[in-house]
């Protein structure tokens, strides 16, 4: 019979979600802790791919999830004079493989409707600033209100790629602030249907356009964050000229651009932890590896995290011998598209131009490469395990 836990969850995002919703449904005593006073469906569209539909499966919400997202059979990349440049067919690795271009809002939803189904007990408003430990060797955290929550026997934090937790509980991390990052808006429109288009020139511009569902398109527009200030003075106008120049498909949803407040900014970080546990507390999630959206893997991993984090637990008699099976069982496939993404990021996004000779040069090779073109596709569709490995069971 299963240990039973006490868990404190930090950050109600996509990985603290499942968590909390996986570890009370398996009989743990769950809390789940979040900064924000309310918690709302926002944000950009992403790319739920093979890897988190099957996590979504095995919690009974994929069909729910799909009837909301819009299927992606091809990523296209091509440059802004017409060129292509790659072309992935999800179709081309197995019959019927896509993945699902769907709004965060809908799949968050999704993953808190079913929290609400467990008997988690939900505490918003509460940023847990620190943490500590009693002499039974449970944990204690505190939030910026000096409220004390637990005795956790387990504590899992998801609190994303800016977590101030990895360093106030003493984890080492390595975090790369690109100077790169997008401004994107969430409109209504197709897009180009069955296609997540990117649209490059050097490696100083990357338009991208990915349909949704629910009628809605998202547009990326990549940029050095240190102009954003100046792409505000010239104006939406010259902004909109300059994208339709770039990529005509982008015509339809323009018209729904308005004002250039409807455009946020974000920027991009590559986060390693060392260590991602110290036996009583656990990093998933952002937290513990986020990267740059080239390869459109962050949603997928992190719910792949909660997923085995909760086998562990099933599995393990104490959260330190579940937190090792957990790590064993990530570490490679982690590694894999951490280092993947981290290393095709400047080819997409820096100020090295001459990243892009090469890229343009080699990428369209690739795919001739039979071999080659076969880990290319199970890399999208977020299911290979490792370098040296295949296709991985979740
Ligand atoms: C522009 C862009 C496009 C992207 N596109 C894709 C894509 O196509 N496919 C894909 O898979 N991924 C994509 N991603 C990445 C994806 O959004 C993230 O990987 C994912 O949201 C990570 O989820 P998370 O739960 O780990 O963190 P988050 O969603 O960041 O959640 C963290 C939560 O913790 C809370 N919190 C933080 N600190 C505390 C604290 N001290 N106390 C309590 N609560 C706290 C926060 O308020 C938040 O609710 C994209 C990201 C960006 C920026």
């Amino acid at each position: 019979m299963p240990r039973r836990f006490r868990v404190g969850v930090v950050g109600f995002g996509v990985a603290g979600a499942t968590t909390a919703y996986l570890l009370a449904r398996d009989g743990h005593t769950v809390t789940l802790i979040e900064r924000a006073p309310v918690v709302e469906p926002i944000g950009a569209g992403v790319l739920l791919q093979c890897s988190g539909q099957e996590v979504l499966g095995h919690l009974g919400l994929l069909d729910h999830v799909l009837k909301r997202a819009a299927p992606i059979d091809e990523l296209h990349a091509r440059h802004a004079g017409g060129r292509t440049l790659v072309r992935n067919r999800y179709g081309d690795y197995a019959p019927g493989c896509r993945a699902y271009g769907v709004h965060r809002g809908v799949l968050f939803n999704a993953l808190r409707g079913q929290v609400e189904t467990q008997s988690v007990d939900v505490r918003l408003g509460r940023e847990v600033v620190s943490r500590e430990i009693t002499p039974g060797g449970e944990v204690v955290l505190l939030d910026s209100a000096g409220t004390r929550h637990g005795p956790f026997d387990l504590v899992v934090c998801g609190d994303g790629a800016r977590s101030h937790l990895r360093a106030v509980f003493g984890f080492k991390a390595s975090v790369l602030k690109y100077d790169h990052g997008t401004l994107w808006v969430t409109v209504p429109g197709a897009g180009v249907p069955g296609k997540l288009l990117q649209v490059v020139r050097g490696t100083r511009q990357l338009f991208g356009l990915l349909p949704l569902g629910d009628g809605l398109v998202s547009v990326y527009w990549g940029l050095r964050n240190d102009t954003v200030d100046a792409v505000k003075a010239r104006g939406l106008d010259a902004l909109k000229q300059e994208i339709l120049a770039f990529s005509p498909e982008a015509a339809e949803p323009l018209e729904h651009l308005c004002h250039f407040d409807q455009l946020l900014h974000t920027a991009y970080q590559h986060v390693h932890v060392r260590r991602r546990h110290d036996g009583r507390v656990i990093f998933i999630g952002d937290s513990a590896h986020a990267m740059s959206p080239h390869l459109g893997q962050g949603i997928n991993l992190a719910m792949v995290d909660a997923w085995r984090l909760a086998a562990c637990l099933r599995a393990a008699d104490t959260p330190a011998g579940a937190f090792r099976a957990f790590e064993a069982a990530q570490r490679a496939y982690v590694r894999y598209y951490a280092s993947v993404t981290w290393f095709l990021s400047p080819f997409f996004q820096s100020d090295w131009r001459i990243l892009a000779w090469g890229r343009d040069l080699v990428l369209p090779l690739l795919p001739h490469v039979p071999v080659v073109r076969r880990q290319m596709l199970l890399t999208v569709t977020g299911l290979k395990g490792g370098f040296l490995k295949g296709r991985m069971a979740i």
